[in-house]
């Protein structure tokens, strides 16, 4: 079936959409972006993705290029076009186009961009065997609780872990503590129970599939400390896994090729995936079935 995005106002072929070569997208990575996980038809989190969006376009002062409730439509319409129930929702804002120059442009427009791509749930055997990451140190910038188009560090890391036979690398900051993965987010739970993940500052990503995490571990009465770890501790943990729109809840058997654990998914990591699932399949509060 052909695709269909969204560019600018127009809803295009896939395979012929494109922005202008002088887009500061393009150009200057000088935009922000969202993935939004579409599971059963539904946005997940949609408002909270909204608000991340929101947040980080005031950080880099772009505009929103349109009401929120506009957004919405357009992604709506996305999706009813490509006819996708489980996938996801990627959507882009630009500074604009405008003559090469560092400096903001005056009258530039916010260029936005919006596409949906079909994904399969996570099969059975992936869930079974956990994935790998490996450790890698965080060259990125300072400012990454903004969900910025330049992931140039974050593409280094990823490639340098599909090398290694691994799914992820784990980013290490200068005082050998654990920030994240390169498009997701790190946990472990240690010997004592205790669930550990960074706290958001301006080190990590906030992602929205921790913060939905966040509660259910609270509904769960899981021991909970929001705090940094190493990757020593992280090694001598019971258990680990990543969190990401794409990824939900996935178990994490490997680091650096040691076993984690048993090295095989560990069972509140399994427990936390289906609170999360059966959140996300419930209707919950702030998400909206889409015409699709
Ligand atoms: N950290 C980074 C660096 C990411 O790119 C992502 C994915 N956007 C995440 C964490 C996870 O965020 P989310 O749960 O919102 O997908």
């Amino acid at each position: 079936m052909p695709r269909t995005a969204y560019v600018n106002g127009r809803y295009l072929s896939h395979a012929k959409a494109a922005v202008h070569i002088e887009d500061r997208g393009y150009q200057f990575a000088d935009g922000v972006y969202e993935v939004v996980p579409v599971h059963n038809g539904i946005l997940v989190d949609e408002s909270l993705h909204l608000d991340r969006l929101e947040r980080s376009l005031g950080e880099l002062r772009i505009a929103m290029p349109m009401r929120r409730e506009a957004l919405k439509l357009i992604s709506r319409e996305v999706m009813r076009r490509n006819h996708l129930s489980n996938g996801f929702l990627y959507l882009q804002i630009t500074r604009g186009v405008a003559p090469r120059d560092h400096k903001f442009p005056v009258a530039a427009k916010p260029a936005v961009v919006m596409t949906v791509r079909q994904m399969k749930p996570a099969s059975k055997e992936k869930l079974e065997a956990g994935v790998s990451v490996i450790t890698v140190p965080d060259i990125r910038w300072a400012r990454r609780d903004i969900k910025s188009v330049s992931l140039l560090p974050n593409c280094l890391a990823k490639q340098q872990a599909h090398e290694a036979g691994a799914l992820e690398a784990w980013m290490v900051d200068g005082e050998g503590q654990v920030t994240e993965g390169t498009s997701t987010n790190a946990w472990i739970i240690t010997q004592d129970n205790v669930l550990v993940t960074r706290n958001a500052n301006q080190d990590i990503l906030n992602g929205i599939t921790r913060v939905a995490l966040l509660e259910r571990v609270a509904e769960e009465g899981v021991t909970f400390e929001e705090r940094s770890f190493t990757v020593e501790e992280a090694l001598s943990a019971k258990e680990a896994f990543i969190t990401s729109s794409t990824n939900y809840v996935m178990p994490v058997t490997a680091i650096d090729g040691k076993a984690v654990g048993n090295g095989h998914p560990g069972l509140l990591t399994m427990k936390l995936r289906e609170a999360y699932v059966s959140y996300i399949e419930s209707a919950g509060a702030g998400r909206a079935k889409t015409a699709a």
